[in-house]
């Protein structure tokens, strides 16, 4: 007895850092975020370091007795700022990785701090309504008449959420205890060839195997075919399975290309079938009026997925599912254990999807909704979509750069020798520029200059620039052809050699 009460009369109180020094070393972090950010464009958009010096430094880090705090944040700061990839590098363009906003960064602090657990409302009443406006928010500024959503880790739970949704309207309550072994015929659902690898996961995760996804081809703008949809469900029909699902890219992952909506969303209404729309990283720019016909049909999705960590410069993560009937995501995930006193007539996001506790997600994109207005918002989408219109410009006057494609904010390209210019078409040639432009990116990842990915557009590799990144300016973009057009000499002569 005497030994358990020694114990819990004074606890280990190294957890607790005094608000002293809790305010010590929070002003000395907060400092050299300030002043990351402030060096950001001359510092390089990634570092050097060779995976194995990485994996040393980190696996020569001990955790077995613990450390003063100060000392241990000051390190680990400078680690991270000297060996980090920064995709809030003003020339970060590469995949769809936004550059995170300042309000956002300090919003993720303020939220762990109060650290409300946002899955029933008894638990974060604050939260739970910044949460609901959050949501209100994003749908609204799209134009999307969304009854209900909630905020997830990002676009693939976004997805699932909405896949998951589609699925349970399509089979009844009762596959809530049967799973889909009594299903009488195979389930299919439809989506383009385009469509990101989400889908694949979402097919075999829920049960009906990558084998029920019927892909759809695309034109050469990567949209999907309506036509070959609507044939393609009529035969399965036919065979006896049962189509439940389409799916509509609006901005897809490699090209920005956005399907025709409004022709999916007739389909879906001949057929009864449930409309998402994946618009993860595209979805955003249906706020843009510019953008209103492109998005023609938005409005008719079921659900939708977004995130807020690409086009509204969250830190990451944050996604968001919306759908039209918020009933369709409790009948899907709404339980009521014994074990929880929560009045079920207040918001609980836990009956909405699939996390049980969840975070305050929703503070870093409520703040920056504020802080910019969600006009400033749309401010700088079309700032992006405007900018990747004018690289695309630009590398179409160059005569050894071929512009490729350039959709909402993505822009592709590839270089080509003056020299062979002309042989373009000849297959052996084609194979060789794959080879070289895969190369000048290799290398492009290991300068840090520039960061940038790829995309394979009908056989050929092109170098691919998404610019979702609000540090970008034309000088950032002016200085990309000079810098491509000498590092694709060298690497053109080095495998020449
Ligand atoms: C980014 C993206 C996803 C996946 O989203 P994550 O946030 O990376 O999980 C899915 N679909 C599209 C079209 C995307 O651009």
């Amino acid at each position: 007895m005497a030994v358990i009460e020694k114990q819990t009369t004074t606890r280990f109180d190294k957890i607790e850092i005094t608000p002293d020094n809790f305010r010590e070393i929070g002003y000395a972090l907060v400092d050299q975020i300030a002043e990351l950010f402030r060096q950001m464009p001359e510092r390089p958009v990634a570092a050097a370091t060779p995976d194995g010096a990485i994996r040393e430094m980190v696996g020569a880090i001990s955790s077995d007795d613990g450390q003063e705090a100060g000392h241990l944040l000051k390190q680990t700061t400078k680690m991270l700022f000297d060996h980090s990839l920064f995709n809030g590098h003003p020339k970060f363009w590469g995949y769809i990785t936004s550059s995170p906003s300042p309000i956002g960064v300090l919003g993720d602090l303020l939220a762990s701090a109060v650290n409300p657990n946002a899955g029933a409302y008894v638990l974060s009443p604050v939260a739970t309504e910044i949460e609901k406006q959050t949501v209100d928010w994003i749908a609204r500024f799209m134009g999307y008449p969304a009854g209900g959503g909630l905020l997830v880790s990002g676009g693939n739970m976004a997805n699932f959420v909405g896949f998951q949704a589609a699925l349970r309207a399509a089979t009844g309550a009762e596959t809530r205890q049967t799973g889909l072994r009594n299903l009488d015929s195979e389930l299919a659902l439809y989506c383009s060839a385009a469509t990101h690898t989400w889908i694949q996961k979402a097919a075999d995760l829920y049960g009906l195997g990558t084998d029920s996804i019927r892909w759809i081809a695309t034109d050469k703008n990567t949209r999907i075919n309506p036509d070959l949809l609507e044939q393609k469900i009529q035969e399965d029909l036919a065979a006896g399975c049962r189509p439940f699902l389409v799916i509509g890219t609006a901005g897809s992952v490699g090209f920005g290309a956005v399907d025709p909506l409004d022709a999916l969303a007739e389909i879906c209404k001949k057929y009864k079938l449930w409309f998402h729309i994946d618009g993860a990283y595209g979805g955003l720019a249906a706020a843009l009026p510019e953008q209103k016909t492109s998005f023609a049909g938005f409005e008719a999705a079921d659900s939708v997925a977004v995130d807020p960590h690409k086009w509204l410069y969250a830190p990451l993560e944050a996604g968001c599912t919306l759908v039209k009937n918020p009933r369709h995501l409790t009948d899907t995930f709404s339980y009521h254990p014994p074990y929880y006193n929560f009045d079920h007539s207040r918001l609980n996001f836990m009956d909405y999807g699939p996390q049980n506790s969840r975070g305050f997600r929703a503070l870093k994109v409520w703040l920056s909704a504020q802080h910019l207005g969600m006009n400033g918002h749309r401010q700088l989408i079309r700032e992006d979509i405007d900018l990747a219109r004018y690289t695309y410009e630009l590398l179409e006057k160059e005569p050894d750069l071929e512009a490729c494609s350039n959709n909402l904010s993505i822009t592709t390209f590839r270089y080509v020798p003056q020299e062979l210019r002309l042989r373009i078409g000849d297959p052996e040639i084609g194979n060789y520029l794959n080879k070289l432009n895969q190369a000048i990116l290799n290398r492009l990842e290991t300068e840090g200059v520039f960061f940038m990915s790829n995309a394979v557009l009908e056989n050929k590799f092109v170098l691919r620039m998404c610019i979702v990144n609000f540090r970008t300016t034309k000088a950032d973009i002016d200085a990309l052809p000079e810098y491509i057009r000498t590092l694709g000499q060298q690497v053109h002569s080095e495998l020449k050699g």
